[in-house]
Formats: structure tokens, sequence, C-alpha cells
């Protein structure tokens, strides 16, 4: 095995990575005794990205290249440990920006940054290999598209300053309603004019294994094979695909996703979402499915749809836990 590409949103497909590099490093160290023989790609969402107050904001990409750098906010999961908001706090005391989103002093570095390198005519592909420097995450971080494709929710009902129909960013949904408010459908803002990011269509192709991460199944790993050519590179790579369930006896483990796989019309089930990516065999995303312990009866479902099946802990509580189910999802794979 020389070749491993996750797709990743946020938290989930950051904690995963971060356990996939523990256990390559372990099972196949390089030479020079640093990191793995391994090479590992993430092809990170960039749909929940924004312009916030004139800077770029990348979510995702954020907490992967800190989780993987050893700069996140363990607890909260995105941004830096320590920080203050004193300035996201004088941006409110002008009324200017979003007062439900704040962002953490050493966090707007990163933007800020971001922004110039982007207003220098970089592409976003360019000004995270250039983020990554610092970070060193030990994995390849590509965003999926270096065109901008930004989330949407349509609301079904009206909401503050927004009548009902409106189109609403998914940040905006997600962290100002809690995704509590009623919407009747996801719209990737750009999508038709967007491309894949140079690179992500041949690390699919060219891997060995790819690996659908406990990440959320319709605005972090759905927005990713939308774009144009992955969903083509996923079912054409010879590489062996396996996913782990983010679902984990009926529930999601952190967050909301399960208002999302609502709004599609999936069950919130480890089974429901294993069918709902489908078997590749059948037109499908998946090879293989992993799935909780205390999921261990949707497995013979899943067997029988064609997709290969085992339960094994999935809760990341930690490196050497995620470490674990990486390695069980690596060992599914075959
Ligand atoms: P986001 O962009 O920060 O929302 O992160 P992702 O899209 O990568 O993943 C969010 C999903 O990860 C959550 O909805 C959970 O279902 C899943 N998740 C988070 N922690 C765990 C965990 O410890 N185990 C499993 N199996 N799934 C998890
Ligand atoms: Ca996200």
């Amino acid at each position: 095995m020389k070749n491993v590409t996750v797709l990743a949103g946020g938290v989930g497909g950051a904690r995963f990575t971060r356990g996939l590099l523990a256990h390559l490093a372990q099972a196949h160290p390089s030479d020079a005794g640093e990191g793995s023989s391994v090479a590992v790609t993430v092809v990170v969402n960039t749909g929940d990205d924004m312009w916030l107050n004139g800077l770029r904001v990348c979510p995702d990409l954020d907490t992967v290249m800190y989780t993987l750098g050893g700069g996140i906010a363990e607890d909260q999961g995105w941004g830096r440990p320590n920080e203050s908001r004193r300035t996201s706090s004088e941006i409110a005391a002008y009324g200017r920006g979003w007062d439900w989103f704040t962002l953490g002093d050493l966090d707007l570095a990163t933007h800020i940054v971001r922004t110039e390198l982007l207003h220098s005519g970089q592409t976003l592909s360019d000004a995270t290999e250039f983020l990554a420097r610092r970070w060193q995450p030990g994995a390849r971080l590509l965003p999926m598209s270096d065109d901008p494709v930004e989330t949407h929710v349509r609301l079904a009902d009206a909401a503050d300053e927004h009548a009902a129909g409106d189109l609403i960013h998914f940040e905006e949904w997600w962290v100002r309603y809690r995704a509590s408010v009623p919407v009747t459908e996801f719209v990737q803002v750009g999508l038709d004019a967007a491309s894949a990011a140079p690179g992500v269509l041949d690390a699919i192709a060219g891997a060995d294994v790819v690996i659908v991460p406990p990440s959320n199944p319709v605005v972090s790993v759905g927005t990713i094979l939308n774009v144009a050519g992955v969903r083509d590179a996923m079912r054409t790579t010879s590489a062996r695909i396996v996913g782990i369930s983010p679902i984990i006896g009926g529930s999601v483990v952190r967050g909301m996703a399960d208002r999302c796989l609502e709004v599609i019309g999936v069950e919130t089930s480890a089974l429901a979402v294993g069918l709902h990516y489908g078997a590749r065999s059948a037109g499908g995303l998946l090879d293989a499915w992993l799935v909780d312990e205390t999921d261990a009866a949707a497995v013979a479902p899943l067997v029988a749809a064609g997709i290969r099946a085992e339960a094994a802990p999935l809760w990341m509580r930690d490196v050497p836990t995620s470490a674990a189910m990486a390695e069980r999802a690596l060992a599914l794979a075959g």
C-alpha cells in the first residue's frame, strides 16, 4: 500500500485522519523514522467556506490543518486553543459581520494570510499548501475545488430578516439557527462552474485505498462527491473504497448531522447511511462499510446489498481509539 486518499469534512474527517496517520506511522514506518511510508492525501470539503468581514474563511480545511498540525482547540473541534475573541468583539461593536459567528484572534491570522494570498492571485490550493507548510500536517491537504462552491439551504419558513424560500449560507443555518429551522433543500451555489482542484481526481484514481471517514454524509462527503468528475473517479478507481459510519446507535455522535439527513430523506442509522452511499457493484460508492459494535445487526443487510461490512468500536475518544478504527477500516478494505 502506497497511497491512501480521504474525503473529509471538518471534525469527523480531521480526527479520523489523525488516527490514520498515527496507525500508518506505526504499521508502515518510513525509512527516515518520521511518519509513514504511505502517502496520505486529504480531499477537504470547501462547501462551508465563506467571506466574512472581507476574509476568506475555510472551516473544514482549517479544522483538518489544525488537528493534524497539533494546533486545534480540542474541546470545540475548531479554532485554536487559548485564543481570545477581542477582535471579533471589536468588529461587533461596529455592527459589522455576523454576531453569531465569532472567530478567535489566532484563527483570524490564518484567514488574513489566506485572503492576502488569494488577493495576490494564488488559488485556494496554493494558499492551502502555503499555510500547511507551517503546520506540517503529515498529509497532503487538497481543497475539493479552487472555485467557490458554497452550500446554501432553502428556508421552508420565514426566519428573522429572511423570507420563506430564501437561500441562506449553510453556516448561518448551522451556527445561528443550530439547524433547528426547517429547510427544504441544500443548494451548492457555484457548483456548475466548478471543477475539481488540481490533484483531486488523480488522488482518487491513483490511490490503493480511498476512505470515506465518519464525516457528515450530506454537507461534507456529499458536497465533495457532487464536484464534477469526483463521482466518476470514485466509480472507476482501482482503489478499494471503505467508509466508516458517522452514526452510532441511531444518533450522530457530535453535532446535528441528523438534521441534514432528514432534509434528504435518509434515516439516521448506520445501515441507512451505508445504503445511501450504496454498493459500488450496484453503481454506488462503497466496497466496504464499517459500523459500530452497537450496530452489528446492520452487517447482514449491508452484506446482502453487496457491501462488505463489519462492526468495530467507532468512538474516536482519542488518538489511539481513532488509530485502531483506521486500522480496522484498512483491514476491511482488504
Ligand atoms: P464538520 O464539518 O465539523 O461537521 O465535520 P465532519 O463532516 O467531518 O463530521 C461530522 C460528523 O462526524 C458528525 O456528524 C458525527 O456524525 C461524526 N463524528 C464525530 N465524532 C465521531 C466519532 O467519534 N465517531 C464516529 N463514528 N463519528 C463521529
Ligand atoms: Ca464542515
